[in-house]
């Protein structure tokens, strides 16, 4: 999920001056809905298994052990900071020993407990998203431990080794995470519904990670039921992990425009400088599009700039859609966005700029009781035909954009060739 900024948001209304205050009011009101459902779920879940359990010191001890283990891991990793937006961590080492081991609603505090570690210590972010990411895994966590210890009746006999519990307990860590992807994948959804179900439910990293997370919470489990204090051997590798797990997001988040998703400016010139030097290497045609929003202030001046940024997601989504994997696409800067298109001749080229320009023009993005409809103005330029470098690219594919806005804008233009001058019959010039 794309982190949207609430500073800039206009007090049009009293709502948006409550939104500015209150980020959850800003939202779309079906994810303003399902995000009040899914934390309501949990409140009533934390009141009905609370007054049903029993107290016992052994689950008091092995649960501040495994939130100790989970608040030294954030402390170890606490200095490397924490990308914007959706991010993953290894938390699941210790919150799914808490579901698998202990009665289920212990598996609904232990994520509050982290969720407020994290907010506190390493990066405070608009609450409503830490609330609804404890209630989201404190839910799944809690179903399944339930699933779990509907199988299992005494689940210390996980140590044992023997096969049965430990392949429910896998059981249990496949719904954990499902229930938890999906619940986040609903919200992401519902905040965008441009992002298809594939784009929110399926990404191969982070089924990889899911897979990470599993094993490690189901051998956390096995060890901490033969001996809490082996938790102190199982520390090191997670807090191991965590960082180089941090440190691989934080490098991803440094190439990205947190706005859109797409890539930066420069990690964009750095990429498409690349393409250019193997074009010319292997002689392979290339594009190049510089696409700007039309009157795009107006789009702001009318209905403020957080409908103006959601404008933005909508366009880069649409051409991430409508590109494919391997051209090159980022925000360039404001409403601008820049397409390098591998293996592309003229006209190739020209009906991707047309078909982005129609399939824009047809967006429609609600705001209150209306939508929005924008266009697009697009310049054009090949290598070898245009420029040979990227400079040469982007400067002649920004005057064809400059001669599209003159030309009336929502168009597509090239830029007119400089051909060298014919000698004529008797030129004595070579
Ligand atoms: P033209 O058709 O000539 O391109 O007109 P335009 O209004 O699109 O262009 P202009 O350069 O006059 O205005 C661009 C606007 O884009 C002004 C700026 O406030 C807005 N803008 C730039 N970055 C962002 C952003 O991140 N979010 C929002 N909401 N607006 C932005
Ligand atoms: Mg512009
Ligand atoms: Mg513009």
């Amino acid at each position: 999920m794309a982190v949207t900024s609430h500073a800039s948001i206009k007090s049009r209304d009293g709502v948006s001056t409550l939104a500015g205050r209150w980020p959850l009011l800003g939202q779309r009101r079906p994810l303003v809905v399902y995000l009040c459902a899914i934390v309501a779920l949990d409140v009533a879940a934390i009141v009905m298994f609370t007054a049903s359990t029993d107290f016992h010191w052994r689950d008091a001890l092995t649960f501040g052990a495994l939130m100790g283990c989970g608040a030294v891991c954030i402390e170890a990793t606490r200095r490397l900071g924490m990308p914007a937006g959706v991010s993953r961590d290894l938390l699941s080492a210790w919150w799914l020993p808490v579901a698998l081991l202990l009665p289920p609603v212990y598996a609904l505090f232990a994520p509050i407990v982290l969720q407020i570690l994290l907010q506190v210590r390493v990066r405070a972010t608009v609450l409503y998203r830490r609330v609804f990411s404890s209630a989201a895994i404190g839910l799944a966590g809690c179903t399944a431990s339930v699933v779990f210890h509907l199988f299992v009746d005494d689940p210390w006999v996980l140590s044992q080794g023997s096969g049965p519990p430990i392949l429910v307990a896998v059981a249990a860590a496949v719904l954990f995470s499902l229930l938890n992807i999906t619940l986040i994948a609903i919200a992401a959804h519902t905040a965008d519904p441009d992002m298809t179900w594939r784009e929110v439910l399926w990404n191969r990293e982070s089924v990889l990670l899911d897979i990470v997370e599993l094993c490690l919470g189901v051998t956390v489990s096995i060890g901490c039921g033969l001996n809490l204090a082996l938790l102190i051997l199982a520390l090191p590798p997670v807090v191991l992990l965590q960082r180089s797990l941090l440190h691989a997001q934080l490098q991803a988040a440094a190439r990205t425009d947190a706005k859109t998703g797409l890539l930066n400016a420069a990690a964009w010139q750095r990429e498409a400088d690349t393409e250019i030097v193997r074009a010319r290497r292997t002689g392979d045609t290339l594009a190049l599009l510089i696409i700007d929003i039309d009157h795009f202030k107006r789009v702001n001046d009318a209905h403020g700039h957080l409908v103006g940024d959601q404008v933005l997601v909508g366009v880069a989504s649409t051409l991430r859609s409508q590109l494919r994997d391997y051209d090159v696409v980022g925000r360039f800067g404001g409403e601008e966005f820049v397409v390098l298109l591998p293996g592309a001749d003229i006209d190739e080229a020209r009906r991707v700029a047309e078909r982005l320009r129609n399939r824009i023009g047809h967006m429609a993005i609600p705001v209150d009781d209306t939508l929005i409809r924008i266009t697009i103005s697009a310049g054009v330029a090949l290598m070898s035909v245009h420029g040979d470098d990227l400079i040469d690219l982007l400067t002649a594919a920004d005057l064809a954009l400059y001669r599209a806005k003159e030309l009336g804008r929502d168009r597509i233009c090239i830029p007119a060739v400089q051909l060298p001058p014919r000698p004529l019959p008797n030129d004595p010039t070579p």
